[in-house]
Order: structure tokens, then sequence, then C-alpha cells
């Protein structure tokens, strides 16, 4: 393994550092105490374009962004004889990383971020060149800020993706797409958003499929920004669609995936598939962002304890030691699973690991900022208070601590990985 953070990469890890302090941090606890999201209209966005920011890692042609034969150099020859990896870290890896520092300043203005968001993983996996051109290259220069989103979560579908309810039924070169989506992030700013829908729900998974559907689409409407507990940031939004009438073209995976109801299996949990893939390359990322606030609380207790003289008390000290050490592990986790999807090797295992570790880490370290501010935390006003309401929910978003830890123990007690 290689986790070489290169002098490119420190150079954007500090970029982002000073952006964290003087923007990314009083903009979250501005919007928390407003209680909502960063108006989309909000000057920071159009900033962080100029910044270079709030584009597609998608480079255009073919799909280099998953080839790092492509995108890499190779290893060299060491004079000891050993060989030394000193390739820069792929895409998967650079996305951690910096996932991690984001969040270290705002997770919720993190993913408030214009850019295609947690829609492009399944274009990318799963869309034709095609619907990669028309769906992502509005993201490789974009001249405004631009949101794409992911709506897989129904009022009634949760953990159990196989229970959504969202219908598509073929209609000549179109699909029907009938039903309720709930907490998809930055929906009703979005050009447009990855539904997921049933082809036929007594299938299960392997009626799943994706669309690209686009925010003007008549039937996509009753956008509602949920109430949430931390993370205010950024919206979290309910949606219908209504017969919303798609184009076949924006079926993801195009023609092969539209087998119906009584097709054949040839399309047979391809849908199902490709939201697994997408959740291989998130969950780490979810696992580092988790990191970020982990430390940011870290840092906020180890403050404290350096103001009011409490390292003199070697259980403070204990626990200030082992909070660090878990994220360390954390961190760690995020970054082997990051590492192994830039080789293309499977890493659902991994994956999960990194998401079923790297939430809890981080909610003993906002615990225990709690704990050693107590009152002063307690009021209500404090960042260690606020980092505690945001980090929950990396716990819960794509695939709850219980959901990964079924992943893992699948594979352990030798049943299929799905
Ligand atoms: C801040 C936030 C942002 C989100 N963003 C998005 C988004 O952008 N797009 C999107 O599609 N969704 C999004 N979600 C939804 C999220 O993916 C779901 O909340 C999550 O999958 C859990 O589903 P649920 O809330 O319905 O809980 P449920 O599935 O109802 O689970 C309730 C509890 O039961 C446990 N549980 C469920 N099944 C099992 C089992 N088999 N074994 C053991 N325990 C089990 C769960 O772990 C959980 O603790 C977001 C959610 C939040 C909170």
């Amino acid at each position: 393994m290689n986790f070489t953070i290169d002098e490119e990469l420190r150079k954007r890890l500090a970029g982002i550092r000073e952006l964290g302090r003087t923007q990314i941090r009083p903009l979250g606890i501005e919007a928390d105490r407003a209680g909502k999201p960063v108006d989309p209209d909000h000057p920071f966005y159009r900033l962080l374009l100029k910044l270079g920011l709030g584009r597609t890692r998608w480079l255009g042609g073919e799909d280099p962004t998953h080839d790092p034969a492509r995108r890499r150099t190779p290893a060299s020859q060491h004079e000891s004889g050993g060989v030394v990896d000193r390739r820069p870290a792929g895409p998967s890896l650079t996305g951690v990383v910096l996932s991690e520092e984001l969040a270290y300043w705002d997770r919720g203005v993190a993913v408030s971020f214009p850019g295609p968001g947690l829609g492009e993983p399944p274009v990318l996996s799963m869309g034709t060149p095609e619907q990669k051109e028309r769906f992502l290259a509005r993201f490789r220069e974009p001249d405004r800020p631009r949101w794409g989103s992911f709506a897989m979560t129904e009022p009634g579908a949760g953990s159990d993706v196989a229970a959504i309810r969202t219908t598509c039924k073929r209609d000549g070169d179109h699909w029907i797409l009938d039903g309720d989506k709930s907490f998809a992030a930055n929906a009703s700013r979005a050009d447009w958003i990855v539904v997921w829908a049933t082809a036929d729900a007594s299938q299960g998974r392997a009626g799943h499929r994706a669309f690209v559907v686009e925010r003007d689409t008549p039937g996509l409407g009753d956008f509602k920004i949920e109430k949430k507990m931390g993370l205010k940031a950024y919206e979290s939004t309910s949606f219908t669609l209504r017969h919303c009438r798609v184009p076949a073209s924006s079926l993801l995976g195009g023609d092969e995936q539209s087998v119906n109801a009584e097709g054949s299996r040839g399309a047979k949990r391809a849908g199902f598939k490709g939201a697994m893939q997408s959740f291989n390359a998130t969950r780490p990322m979810i696992g580092a962002m988790a990191v970020g606030i982990g430390r940011a609380a870290l840092d906020e207790a180890a403050a404290f304890a350096r103001e009011h003289d409490l390292g003199g008390d070697s259980r403070v000290r204990d626990r200030l030691e082992r909070t660090r050490r878990k994220l360390r592990v954390a961190r760690l986790l995020c970054w082997r699973a990051a590492w192994l999807a830039d080789q293309q090797q499977p890493n659902m295992v991994e994956a999960s690991m990194a998401k079923a570790h790297a939430p809890a880490a981080a909610l003993d370290a906002a615990v225990l900022g709690m704990e050693l501010l107590g009152e002063v935390g307690a009021r209500g006003d404090h960042l260690i208070e606020k980092l505690f309401r945001d980090v929950k929910a990396m716990d819960i978003v794509e695939g709850t601590g219980q959901i990964q830890r079924i992943v893992i123990a699948r594979q352990l007690v030798g049943l299929p990985r799905e």
C-alpha cells in the first residue's frame, strides 16, 4: 500500500485549511444558528468555482478516473533492490484525504459544495459514454454553481433498499416514474437527480433501475427541505415523482438495462449492483468525513484540557489518547478502502469496515468533548455541541453501522457478497 501525500496534494490540503478557517467553518456556524442551508446563490459557491472546485472527477472520453494504470506512472526500483511506490495518490485516495480535511472545518458546508456529488459515482460506474457526456460534461468547466443529487431513500425504505416502491414503467421511448423520495442531499438545487426505482417490486433488488431525472422534468416536484439535528448547512430534501416521463436514454447503463418485469434476467441486479458499486466508492469518503469531524472534536477537547490544566489528570490524558488512536485507526481503514478502489480491487468489506468504524470513533471524540467541557459544552453555543449534533448522521448515511456490520459478517460466515 502506498499512502504517500505528494507535494501537489499537500498544497491542496493547505488550500482547504485556509478556506476552512476563513470561510467554511464560519459559514457552517452561521447556517447552524439560522437553522437552514446555505443559499444556492451565496457568493461562496462562485468563489469555489474560481478556485477550481465544484467540478466532476470525470476527465471526458472513456473512463480514466476508473483506470489507475492510465493515470499513474509505474512504481520505481529502489537502489536497495526493493520496489518503491512513489506514485501520486489515485482519485479515491485523494478524495478521502481531502474529504477529511473539508469535514474538519464543516461537514455540512462540504456536502453543500457544488458538483455532481453522490450522483457522480453511479453515472461513472453505470453510465454509457453518451450519458457521461450528457450529465457530467457540464461539471467540467461549470458556468455557474451546479449540483447533482442521489435519491435512493424513501419514507418506507432506508436500510432495506429492496423495499423501494418508486415504480418505473416503460412507455414507448420513455419511462414513467411514480413515487416519493426523502433525504436526498442538494436535491432541490440540483440540475439532475439519480433516482432509483423498481421495474418489478416482486423481484426485490433485481428489479431496480437508476434514472437521471433532469430538474425541469414534468412530474418532478414537491421539494421539501427536511429538519435535521445537525449538518444544517446543506439541504436534505424530500420530493415526489408523479407520472414523471423520463426519456429512455436517461436510464443509466442504456437500453440493455431496460428489461421490464416480464423480461429476461439479462438486466438482473444491474441497478442494485450499480448502487453497491457507488457505495463502495462513497463509504470510505463518508468514513473520512467522520474522522474529520472527530478530529475537530478532539482538538476542542484537548484545547479545553490545556486551558484548564486538566492534563495532570491521568483519566483525561488516557481518554484523549485513546480517542486519538481510534481516529488514526479509522483514517487508515478509510485510506486502505480507497487505495483498493484506486487499484481496481474489490473493496466492499474494507469500505464497510471504514464506514462501520470511523463514525463510532468520531462520536466517541464528540462525547469526550461534551463531557470534558461540561456546562460550557451543554450551553449550546460552543462548537463542540454543534459537532456532537453533526456527527451522529455519519453513522446513518450510506448504510448505518449495523448494516455495515452485516456486510462484513456475511463474508466471515461464507454468505455471498450480495
Ligand atoms: C443526514 C442524512 C443525509 C442523507 N442523505 C441521503 C441522500 O443523499 N440520498 C439518499 O438516498 N438517502 C440519504 N439519507 C438516508 C439514509 O441513507 C437512510 O437514513 C439510511 O439508509 C437508514 O435508513 P432509515 O433512516 O430509513 O433507517 P431504517 O432502515 O428504518 O433503520 C432504523 C434502525 O434499524 C437498524 N436496522 C435496519 N435494518 C437492520 C437489520 N437488518 N439488522 C440490524 N439493524 C437494522 C438501522 O441500523 C437503524 O439503526 C440520508 C440520511 C441522513 C440522516
